[in-house]
């Protein structure tokens, strides 16, 4: 019988599936945190989200809090959330385009929120917007000047809200395309590809399904990849687990793992 993925000697696999843990960091890009429609979540709030990232050892998690993306909590509450867990925890500023002032406003106190706020979360289609309307014209130029990270939110649709398009018009931000344009393989390709070499596709909902990030690696390379999961909607071990059972080399695990996240923002952020 062939021999299965964790039973490999010395492999990463063996080493979680053994201890529990990678001898690395890894960093989750994209998280969310707080209840959200009535869903059962394990370790929705803070410190319980925490616990669960000490236990697998994730070293940041970059969140947007749900109620911060349908409006009820602002972000400066979230970057006091950050500031009680302030080895772990890491946020984007959720931007609402229907609140064009709480955006400028927001983006006049970003620079105040670091280390917290990290970048931006942007999600066109639970917003009723392309990426491409000028309600988001304010925040991609603010992250285009500081060179910030962007996770926008794709799913299979991405072609028909404008993200190609917009991507092209910031040669500068960091533009992180959540679930890979899931489905959608090929646009995702050439929204890396195609750009400015500041395009990655973050990996949530991808782990669950076998052979894709395979494809994703043999199309863009694994120094384009990034780990996130949307914890709590996703568990870690499930995802990095996803990530360690594929068919790729360890390089690409760790490029994708971390070595990038660092490569990116580096070691101390
Ligand atoms: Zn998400």
């Amino acid at each position: 019988m062939k021999e299965a993925i964790w039973e490999k000697k010395g492999s990463l696999a063996e080493q979680l599936w053994n201890t529990g843990k990678l001898d690395f960091p890894i960093y989750d890009m994209h998280g969310h945190m707080g209840p959200a429609y009535g869903i059962y979540f394990q370790n929705c709030m803070p410190a319980d989200m925490v616990a669960h990232m000490k236990r697998i050892g994730i070293k940041h998690l970059v969140f947007s809090h749900h109620e911060t993306l349908t409006g009820f909590k602002p972000n400066p509450e979230v970057v006091e959330i950050c500031r009680e867990y302030p080895e772990h925890l890491r946020m984007y500023a959720g931007i609402i385009p229907q609140r064009t002032e709480e955006i400028k406003r927001d983006l006049a106190l970003f620079d105040s929120w670091k280390p917290y706020a990290v970048g931006l979360k942007i999600l066109p289609i639970y917003h009723n917007h392309k990426l491409s309307d000028k309600e988001y014209d304010y925040a991609l130029s603010f992250a285009d000047e500081r060179a910030l990270p962007v996770l926008i939110h794709t799913w299979g649709n991405a072609p028909e809200c404008g993200i190609y398009e917009t991507l092209c018009k910031y040669p500068n931000a960091k533009f992180f395309l959540a679930h890979c344009c899931f489905g959608a393989w090929e646009y995702a390709e050439r929204c890396v590809k195609e750009t400015h070499n500041n395009v990655w596709l973050e990996l949530t909902a991808v782990p669950g399904e076998r052979g894709i990030i395979e494809k994703l690696v043999g199309m863009v390379g694994s120094e384009k990849i990034l780990f996130g999961t949307d914890l709590p909607w996703f568990d870690e071990y499930q995802a990095v687990g996803g990530v360690l059972s594929a068919d790729i080399t360890e390089d690409d695990m760790r490029n994708i793992l971390y070595r990038n996240v660092e490569n990116i923002l580096g070691k101390d952020w």
